[in-house]
This record gives structure tokens, sequence and C-alpha cells, in this order.
């Protein structure tokens, strides 16, 4: 028996990878010949057709850019998959993909969970990565041993869809926040604080946050952060957008009143229409700086 794992881009090549280094025998697919051929170096198998990974697998594994990827690659492998083998999606998608596509596996007799996940590529490189899993505790429970080899946590939130649920939740906080921290540095450098200052503050009172202390929008204070390589890397704006636009939709199905997020999601999308979805998202200091959103 194998891995199937479908879908070997950023977050998914890395992703089999570490299943491969672990011992498991991982057969992937991508559409894509220079993803197959990346993962291949690495010592995953792969295959040309979606069918030839999952035929022999206990576990399918997928990992693509949105819902629709999703459905549709479930209703192609569902009637090709070993009798039982459980699957297992961590794509971010909308919590009502989620939960169709598990009732899509559950009929066909599959357990399903969803798992979408935190820490981006650094975390799927790293094997550090978060998972938020939604699904029955037997499901969860067979995820598990996988879950922990390509990441450092997973989290079980609830029936399916949970782990989308809070996933879409994590990330309206964090384009919230990330604009809130932008917003003060540019305030502050216009009131004559260094940025150092401001962090130094900040990070150590009641302003404290992810996107402040890992992720700080200005070169300097934090080495790392994509600040100081013309943010480059790091989570692109393009996926920022993409996940407030699941929250804003998750909010209107169910009637919550979410400000913030719809004026953040709509600052998003002002800045991906002009700086394009590649670099990282606390580049829209830059663009707050210079008031273009406005
Ligand atoms: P990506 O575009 O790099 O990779 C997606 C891959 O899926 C591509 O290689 C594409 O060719 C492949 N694909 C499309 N249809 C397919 C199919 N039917 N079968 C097999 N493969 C198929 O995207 P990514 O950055 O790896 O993100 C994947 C998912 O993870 C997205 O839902 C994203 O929102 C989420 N995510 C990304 C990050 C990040 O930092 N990149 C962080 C957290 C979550």
């Amino acid at each position: 028996m194998s891995v199937a794992f479908l879908g070997l881009g950023n977050m998914g090549g890395p992703m089999a990878v570490n299943l491969a280094r672990a011992g498991q025998r991982v057969v992937g697919y991508d559409p894509v010949p220079m993803a197959r051929d990346r993962v291949f170096a690495a010592g995953v198998t792969t295959v040309e057709e979606p069918g030839a990974a999952v035929a022999d697998a206990d576990v399918v594994i997928t990992m693509l850019p949105g819902g629709g990827h999703v459905l549709d690659c479930y209703q192609e492998v569902l009637p090709l998959a070993a009798p039982g083998a459980l699957f297992l999606d961590c794509s971010t998608i909308d919590v009502a993909d989620a939960r169709a596509a598990a009732e899509l596996a559950l009929v066909a007799g599959h357990p399903a969970v969803d798992a979408p996940v935190s820490g981006g590529v650094v975390g799927a490189e790293a094997a550090t990565l978060t998972f938020m899993v939604g699904g029955e505790d037997t499901a969860f429970t067979a995820a598990e041993p996988y879950l922990r080899l390509m990441g450092a946590r997973a989290i079980h939130c609830g029936t399916s869809g949970a782990g989308q649920a809070a996933k879409v939740c994590n990330n309206l906080i964090l384009g919230a926040s990330m604009i809130a921290v932008s917003e003060a540095f540019a305030l502050g450098e216009k009131l004559g604080l260094t940025n150092q200052a401001l962090f130094d503050v900040a990070s150590t009172a009641s302003g404290q946050c992810w996107a402040l202390t890992t992720n700080c929008p200005v070169p300097g204070p934090v080495p790392k952060s994509p600040a100081n390589r013309d943010y480059a890397g790091g989570f692109a704006s393009g996926l920022m957008l993409k996940d407030l636009g699941l929250a804003m939709a998750a909010a209107e199905q169910t009637g919550t009143t979410t400000a913030l997020g719809r004026r953040a999601a709509e600052l998003y999308a002002a800045f991906v229409a002009q700086d394009g979805p590649a670099r990282d998202f606390s580049a829209i200091i830059t663009a707050i700086r210079d008031g273009s959103l406005d």
C-alpha cells in the first residue's frame, strides 16, 4: 500500500517529499511535469495519471488550488481508489466545498477529513505545519499519523468542514492584523518614530501579534521577515485575498457581521490589482504608505 499525493506545487511538493523521507511509499501526481520532476528527484514515485496514483493507496492526500479542483479531482479518482482508502484534503477551500467533498467520499465508502494548514512553504519544507482538521473521530485518528510526518501539530476542530472554518477565521485575523500593523508603521513614520522604536514598544505591549513579531512588514526589526528581501517568498498576497474571500463567503452564508474582514478583503483586492498576487502579503504596507489604496 502507498500514499497517493495529488497536487505537487509549492506546498504539496515538500509535503510529499517529507512523507517519502519518513519511509512512506508515496506515489505523486500533478498535471505539471516540472512539479513531478521536483519531487521525483527527492524520492517520490510519480505517475502521469491520477488513477495510477490512487489505485493501491490506503491514503489519498490532495493539496490543490481551490474547491473546484478538489471536487473535480474527487469525482475523477473516487471510482478508481482502493476500497476504504482514507481521503485527506489539505487544500484551503470553502467550508461548503469541503463538506461536499467529504460527502462524495463517504457515499463512495471512504472516510474523509479536511485538514488545511498554517505555516506556509517554510513550514511545509521543515515539516512544522499546523493542521486544522474536520471529520469524524475515527477518521481523525487514522489521519493523524500521516499529518504528524508533515507537520508539528494536528488539531481536531470538529466534524466535516471544521478545519476549513478554523482556517478562514484564523486568516481573517491575520489579514486584518497585517493591515493594522502596516497602518501603525506608516503613521509612526509620519510622526517621526523610527520603525525599531515602534517595534520595540508594540512587540512587548498590547499591539503584539504574529503580523508584527514574525512577519514584520518593515525591514530591520525581524531580520527574516519577507520585508527584508523586497517581500519575495512568504505568504502571497493573492492567497491572502483568496482566504479573505472564503471568509467573506462564509460570513455571508452564516449572516455574520464582519465589517473589518470585508474592508480587509477590499484592501487586498485593490492591492493585488496594482501589485500583482505574488509578493508576500506584508507588502501591502508599500501601498498604505503611498495612499494608493484609498
Ligand atoms: P500551487 O499552485 O503551488 O500548487 C497547486 C498544484 O496543484 C499545482 O502544481 C497544480 O498543477 C496542481 N493541480 C491542479 N489540479 C490538479 C489535479 N486535478 N490533480 C493534481 N494536481 C493538480 O499552490 P500551493 O501554494 O501549493 O497551495 C496549495 C493549497 O494550499 C492552496 O489551497 C493554498 O491556498 C493552500 N495554502 C498555501 C500556502 C502557501 O503559503 N503557499 C499556505 C497555506 C495554505
